[in-house]
Parts: C-alpha cells; sequence; structure tokens
C-alpha cells in the first residue's frame, strides 16, 4: 500500500479478488492462468496452469503482491471483513473513506460491491455492520444514517434511486461538491436497503449495443453519511462520516491509453473519469500538493473522499480464466502501481 497524504494512517490498501470459472467457461474448455497463494501472492501464467502439482511448480510465472489477495473460494463477508469493515468504524468515528472495485466487465466488480440478494456484497453488509455497530452505541447520542446512490456515465450524474434529469454538480461552501437534488435517503436498518440497492443498480445506464450487459461504462456510487449527535450540558458534538463505495465502469477500454494524458484521449471513447481516477491516485501516492481532482465527474464527487485523513481500499477484480489472460495482466499491473507508486 502507498502512503497517500502524509499521516501515517492514510494509505491506500490494495486487494484482488477472483472469480471462480463460469459454467460457460468450463464448458468452452476454459481453464486457470491465476494461482493464489497464503492470501496474498498472485502467481499469473500466459498459459492454464495444468492440475499436476509438479508442473504447476514450474510454470510459476509473474508474481504480484498484495495487502491481501482473494481465491475464488473467499467468501462476501471475507471480502468485506478484510477490505472495508476498517473503514466502517472510521466514518463511525467521522473519518471518510472510500472502496472501489476496478476490473474489465465481467470479472466480478458488482458481484464484489452489491452481490445479489442471495448473498450480499460490500455495499450492504457495511451497513449491516454499520447499523449493528449503531445499535451497540445508541445509549449515547442520536445517530441518523443518510444514502444516497449515483451513477457517473459518460460524465454525466444521475441519481439512481429516484432516476430522472442529470445532476449539475456545484460547490457549496458548507458541504463541498454535491450533487444538486441527489436523493438523501434516511435509512433505519440494512434490510430495507437491500432492495433499495438492487432497484438502484436496475436504473444503472446500460449500452445501447449490449442489451443484456448492464452497465460496463456506468460507475455506480454509493455514498454513505452517518452523522452522531451527543447533547450535554457542556454543549453539542457532532462527527460526520462518510463512507464511498464505488462499482468502476469496466477497466478494459480505459486500459490501452492508460499511460496517455488525459488530453490526448479527449473526445475518444475513454472513459475520462477512471483516467482521472488514477491521475489522482498516482498524485495521491507521489504526495504531490495538488490533485487533479477538477478532471472529472466522478473524481469531483469523491474530492472529500480520497487522500487526507481518509482512508482508501482498492478491489481489484480479476478471472481466472486464460481467455480473459490480457485483461487480467492490466488489471494486476494497474494494482501493482496503485500499491507501489
Ligand atoms: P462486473 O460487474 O465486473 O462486470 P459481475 O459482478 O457482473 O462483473 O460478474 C460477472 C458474473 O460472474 C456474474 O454472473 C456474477 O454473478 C459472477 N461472479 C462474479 N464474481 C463472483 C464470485 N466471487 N463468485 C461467484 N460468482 C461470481
Ligand atoms: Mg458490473
Amino acid at each position: 500500500a502507498c502512503d497517500a497524504g502524509g499521516a501515517a494512517d492514510t494509505r491506500i490498501m490494495v486487494y484482488v479478488r477472483a472469480r471462480p470459472l463460469s459454467k460457460k467457461e468450463k464448458e468452452a474448455g476454459s481453464r486457470s492462468c491465476v494461482r493464489i497463494v497464503n492470501k496474498r501472492d498472485v502467481y499469473l501464467t500466459e498459459f492454464a496452469l495444468e492440475t499436476d502439482y509438479l508442473r504447476l511448480k514450474r510454470v510459476r510465472g509473474r508474481h504480484f503482491a498484495f495487502d491481501a489477495s482473494f481465491p475464488d473460494s473467499t467468501s462476501q463477508q471475507e471480502v468485506y471483513n478484510t477490505s472495508t469493515a476498517q473503514l466502517v468504524e472510521g466514518v463511525l468515528q467521522g473519518r471518510n473513506g472510500s472502496v472501489f472495485c476496478y476490473g474489465a466487465t465481467g470479472a466480478g466488480k458488482t458481484h464484489t460491491m452489491l452481490g445479489t440478494l442471495q448473498s450480499p456484497g460490500v455495499m450492504v453488509l457495511a451497513l449491516k455492520d454499520l447499523f449493528a455497530k449503531i445499535k451497540q452505541r445508541s445509549k449515547d447520542g442520536d445517530h441518523v444514517v443518510r444514502l444516497s446512490y449515483l451513477e457517473v456515465y459518460n460524465e454525466t450524474v444521475r441519481d439512481l434511486l429516484s432516476p430522472g434529469r442529470p445532476l449539475v454538480l456545484r460547490e457549496d461552501s458548507k458541504q463541498g461538491i454535491v450533487a444538486a437534488g441527489l436523493t438523501q435517503y434516511q435509512a433505519y436498518s440494512a434490510d430495507e436497503v437491500i432492495h433499495l440497492l438492487q432497484r438502484g443498480n436496475l436504473n444503472r445506464t446500460t449500452e445501447p449495443t449490449r442489451v443484456n450487459e448492464t452497465s460496463s461504462r456506468s460507475h455506480a456510487i454509493l455514498q454513505v453519511v452517518a452523522e452522531y449527535k451527543l447533547q450535554q450540558e457542556t454543549g453539542v458534538t457532532v462527527r460526520v462520516g462518510k463512507l464511498s463505495l464505488i462499482d468502476l465502469a469496466g477497466s478494459e477500454r480505459a486500459l490501452a491509453t492508460d499511460q496517455r494524458t488525459l488530453r490526448s484521449v479527449e473526445g475518444a471513447s475513454i472513459n475520462r473519469s477512471l483516467l482521472a481516477l488514477s491521475s489522482c491516485i498516482n498524485a495521491l501516492c507521489e504526495g504531490k500538493k495538488h490533485i487533479p481532482f477538477r478532471n472529472s465527474k466522478l473524481t469531483q464527487l469523491l474530492k472529500d473522499s480520497l487522500g487526507g485523513s481518509c482512508r482508501t481500499a482498492m478491489i481489484a477484480n480479476i478471472s481466472l480464466s486464460d481467455a480473459s489472460f490480457g485483461e487480467t495482466q492490466n488489471t494486476l499491473h494497474w494494482a501493482d502501481r496503485a500499491k507501489e507508486i
């Protein structure tokens, strides 16, 4: 993890999660080209791994190591516990944080972030945990939880809880950058939230050319604000923390031009927000004073949740299948940079 922002505990934690081979991939004869060892090390080979252990040892391939690496057998709860639980605790103490899922379309980002009703992901588990923690503490002071769920698609911001016209971002002297008119849903339990988020996800923009595929170019952002108020004779204590959970657009199209400057890709069918996020993370890791938040809608929205005293976790999603070798390699390199720069 790189040390972004100076303070010893403002690190970007980088994780990798592999998804299992799908039935379709197995039927097509795909095999795994990724091996995860010790919950940390990732080996990538250009050729499918032999199931024979002796041969497997010989073809070790390129090695990567992350703060944690999750093999395909890892449960949603374990991914949450390792990557996000600490950030939820921080939010109750008034610290902002953000968790991203990065990777190619089909690599498991939405599964990790949102999941299904049977197997809820990080967004839902974070809210569950948040409400459980609040319940434990409710004796002292009042907690209010508000959430908003929005998408950035082609540099247009939309409310996923109440779809309609695009939202305008504006600078508010007290709250920073806000999407004008965005729904702030006051939530009382995790259960009601699961359905709300599933419905919201259906509102994500789908690409006209890919009717059955969801939203490979849209970023979905869940922002959870926990406000704590304690009234005492000596005065009022108020603590506000915000957690941003982001299901990023598919990285496949941005990667080909990842190294170029933003300017040279303007107008191309490149995801400006994804590139701008990479630039901001690089700038934070390099300890630069100027972080280029203004370059995209996504980074404007996350201005108060990246860097400084904020905590950030990056989950890079990969497929094990040798058919996705190129995308997996790109994602691992990207995650490696996020970690090391
Ligand atoms: P993305 O959002 O990155 O495009 P999805 O989350 O939609 O990818 O995942 C693609 C497919 O793989 C979905 O059918 C999803 O249910 C399945 N999948 C992804 N990750 C896992 C996992 N860890 N375990 C089981 N199935 C998964
Ligand atoms: Mg998705």
